[in-house]
């Protein structure tokens, strides 16, 4: 896109939205090419708009977009593919609605990154299929974490390198990893890591997405997997918080 053209197309994901004066709507989109973008779509809450059907939280959408000064303009808006089935089921919906947040969370306006794109598209497809929605969220949550340069290393003891034995080791996310028993025991921030968890995020880590769905896991084992993604997923996101790109970012906003 040149900077002269004064519209431009693009696929695009609803991130979130909010109301906007009296009948328009602030979207949040993540584009393949443009990544994260924030969009104007005027009227779109009168009744009579062709627009509002297609914007949608999580749908995949064709974007017909008016550069603004202030606001680049929603023109035109078609779907592509509203999840329907994602959003008969309130559980996988509040899973695609995680979905969603984890991209917004991790990554920062009109920086591209086609990568993240796909994962979403596919982490909503794979997400209407599955029988694991939770084991998906898992995958997904891993595979941000690999794509955005957050990999959590389980393989080595990020101390002293030594590979780790099928103990109980200790994991500390601010680390960026397990640590061995030697180096994890009674460190502050290293909670123990049981060694069936890390089997686990290994296996959804570096194989393929649907052998890591033929798992057959307990409730427990998959609690504790969450757990510990969970913890490392906040990690990250309070350290984008204190970044300075993220605060410079915030300036510019406000
Ligand atoms: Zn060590």
């Amino acid at each position: 896109m040149s900077g002269r053209e004064r519209v431009y197309s693009t696929r695009a994901i609803v991130l979130k939205r909010r109301d906007q004066g009296e009948t328009d709507r602030v979207l949040t989109v993540y584009t393949p090419g443009l990544g994260k973008r924030v969009l104007l779509a005027r009227g779109v809450r009168r009744p009579a708009s062709h627009k509002a059907g297609h914007l949608e939280p999580f749908a995949h959408v064709n974007l017909l977009v008016a550069k603004g000064r202030t606001w680049d303009l929603v023109t035109q808006a078609e779907t592509i593919y509203g999840f329907r089935r994602l959003r008969e089921d309130l559980d996988r919906t509040a899973y695609a609605y995680y979905l969603l947040e984890l991209i917004d969370a991790f990554t920062e306006e009109e920086d591209s990154h086609p990568e993240l794109y796909d994962l979403l598209l596919m982490g909503l497809s794979h997400l209407e299929q599955t029988e694991q929605p939770g084991l998906t969220v898992r995958w997904f949550e891993l595979a941000l974490l690999r794509l955005t340069g957050y990999q959590p290393q389980l393989f080595q003891c990020v101390q002293c390198g030594a590979s780790l034995e099928p103990v109980t080791n200790y994991y500390d996310p601010e680390r960026g990893g397990v640590l061995c028993p030697r180096h994890g025991e009674g460190q502050h921030g290293a909670e123990p890591l049981d060694v069936g968890t890390l089997k686990v995020m290994r296996y959804v880590q570096s194989q393929p997405y649907e052998d890591s769905m033929r798992l057959n896991l307990t409730e427990a084992r998959l609690r504790d997997v969450e757990r510990v993604l969970a913890r490392t997923v906040r990690t990250v996101v309070e350290r984008r918080l204190r970044s300075p790109d993220f605060i410079r970012a915030l300036q510019h906003i406000s």
